[in-house]
């Protein structure tokens, strides 16, 4: 059995960057960068007035001062500020030749329709200076950014108005189990309902993949071969749920080696989520993640998700904060990583929440996140900081 450590690293290292496309910057958000954007202006553009009121020359401010004309933004002023002078001008308009600050209108008086008296003590200049932000020719935003509504204002900024992106990975997800009726049927006596197909497809799709739902294949050889091979026609990743442990009717390790898989592990030293595989084929990549809830939500999180985002050129980054516990975790058997759901105390502390073990999904809801405890750690002492992955 291997680490996550080390599992992590096959993993990342196997994913292979997808090819590109130019979208819109409308369709852009939660894509990928494929190639760094450069700005072909200046930013601001010109000397531009940060406030609404009159242009003029500092040495000025103590005189009053003759309005010699109007500046409206989006306009070239026609005239050149000199002494005893000073332009009515707009937030946003280009500064005047010859005025070196803008002082707000809030504190001028007006004397005569064509004189103004500055009533404040000092000014800010309140000029943004040509290029001050950017300069023409720099790199605004690196290749591999996940594109957000910040991005997307930069490029419009810059002139970039079809950015290069990743190509979504297709992402196919199965389950399997005799045991699962869908989410509108109510489940007979020995049945569960399938909330993995669901957790999974939004997982994915949050991710910024493409995610197809496939059902549910019941626990023999010939049924899981089936839809997996429709799913890895039709995907770039397939992800099974269930059926990837030791039990007698868990199948998808050996349907997945008998479609030309190469399983690079099948197993990893982390709780939950012990039967984790992962494996690839000439044209896809898979895998098998345990069907108890918590242990899928988990092992997507930290190794499925990454590996989506490296597909598309990105080495993704998960939130996490830092906040002392509350109360102190032990364990008797410190043999694997240990991940468990964590909530924040009205206090700023992190508390264990409530939590029965990787098939208690509710423990999710509550929870503001996960803590890790490493294989060899039995114990976290109440007020040690830890590291919380936000989910
Ligand atoms: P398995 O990994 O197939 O041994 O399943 C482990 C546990 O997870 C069992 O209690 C299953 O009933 C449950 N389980 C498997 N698949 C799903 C699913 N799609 N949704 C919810 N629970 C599941
Ligand atoms: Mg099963």
């Amino acid at each position: 059995m291997i680490t996550f450590d080390e599992a992590e690293k096959i993993v990342i290292q196997t994913a292979r960057q997808l090819t590109t496309e130019r979208v819109s910057l409308e369709n852009s958000m939660g894509r990928i960068l494929a190639e760094d954007v450069f700005s072909d202006i200046d930013m601001p553009p010109f000397d531009k007035s940060a406030m609404d009121g009159f242009a003029c020359r500092r040495e000025d401010l103590a005189n009053e001062l003759e309005v010699v004309e109007t500046i409206q933004a989006g306009y070239t002023p026609d005239k050149t500020v000199g002494p005893g002078q000073c332009a009515r001008i707009m937030t946003g308009s280009v500064v005047p030749n010859g005025a070196d600050c803008v002082i707000m209108k809030e504190y001028v008086k007006t004397v005569t329709e064509k004189n103004i008296r500055f009533t404040g003590k000092d000014t800010k200049d309140n000029i943004c200076k040509k290029g001050e932000d950017v300069c023409a020719g720099d790199i605004v935003l690196n290749k591999g950014v996940c594109i957000g509504p910040e991005h997307i204002a930069v490029m419009a900024s810059a002139g970039c108005d079809k950015p290069l992106v990743s190509k979504r990975p297709k992402v196919g997800i199965m389950a399997t189990g005799d045991e699962l009726v869908e989410p509108g049927s109510k489940p007979g006596p020995s049945q569960i309902r399938n909330s993995n197909s669901y957790q999974l497809t939004s997982q994915v799709a949050e991710s910024g993949s493409i995610a197809t739902n496939y059902g549910v294949a019941g626990d023999t050889e010939a049924a899981i071969d089936t839809l997996l091979k429709k799913v890895v026609a039709e995907n770039d990743v397939v992800i099974v749920s269930g059926g990837v442990s030791v039990g007698d009717f868990d199948f998808v390790g050996k349907i997945l080696k008998q479609n030309d898989f190469d399983l690079l592990f099948e197993r990893i030293a982390i709780k939950p989520g012990r039967p984790t595989l992962f494996g690839k084929s000439e044209r896809n990549f898979c895998f098998g993640l345990p069907g108890n809830p918590v242990s899928t939500f988990i092992i997507f999180e930290l190794m499925v998700k990454p590996f989506l985002y490296k597909l598309m050129g990105c080495d993704y980054q998960p939130i996490t904060f830092i906040a002392p516990l509350a109360k102190s975790i032990s364990r008797k058997k410190a043999d694997r990583d240990l991940w468990r759901p964590v909530a924040l105390t009205k206090d700023g502390e992190i508390a264990a929440a409530e939590y029965h073990g990787s098939a208690h999904i509710n423990a999710l809801c509550g929870a503001c996140g996960l803590i890790c405890m490493k294989a060899g750690v039995s114990e976290i002492k109440a007020g040690e900081k830890v590291i919380v992955r936000q989910i």
